[in-house]
């Protein structure tokens, strides 16, 4: 190998290795989406709504995303009983969430009652009274309204509290 090429090679390199540091930081920091784990062992006959609530969800949201996990690894506790659906969150993305078969068996529909309560696990308040295309009208949208997805404003909202929680919890 000729000399100039040898330097070109090594001149090369020193210029190739500094450009590959700089990916790799990148990547590392590029946004990911937390992901939290919710129990619905305890759901009753109510345990696939909110299977489809967190599909929901999923498809509404990037900054975070709710799987199914296990009474030991998850910050979601789901339950039911013949009370009225509800939610008592905790530190943002945890707290436990109630199915209630009064609201149920009135007619309202599960799979907003259950995307509704998660939205309060996500850190979303009530907005009552609202209309239907509002998730966290809740039971003011009224008996008949079967829209289970935020809307733009409340998918906005999650997304914007979600935003680099992954990095503030490594740090
Ligand atoms: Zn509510």
């Amino acid at each position: 190998m000729a000399l100039s090429h040898l330097r070109r090679a090594v001149i090369g390199l020193v210029v190739a290795m500094p450009l590959a540091a700089g990916l790799q930081v990148a990547a590392s920091a590029a946004p990911m989406a937390r992901t939290l784990y919710y129990d619905n062992s305890q759901a009753g006959e109510f345990a696939k709504a909110w299977e489809d609530a967190a599909v929901v969800w999923n498809n509404s949201v990037k900054n975070v995303k709710l799987a199914k996990g296990t009474a030991a690894n998850s910050s979601i506790k789901i339950l039911v009983d013949n009370g009225w659906p509800r939610a008592q969150p905790g530190r943002l993305g945890s707290g436990t969430v109630w199915m209630g078969r009064t609201a149920v068996n009135q007619g309202y529909h599960v799979p907003r009652i259950a995307t509704h309560e998660l939205g309060h696990i996500l850190g979303l308040p009530d907005r009552k009274p609202g209309p239907c295309s509002s998730l966290m009208s809740g039971s003011t949208g009224g008996v008949s309204c079967k829209s289970v997805a935020p809307n733009a404003a409340e998918a906005a909202e999650v997304d914007r509290k979600f935003a680099g929680s992954r990095a503030a919890e490594a740090a």
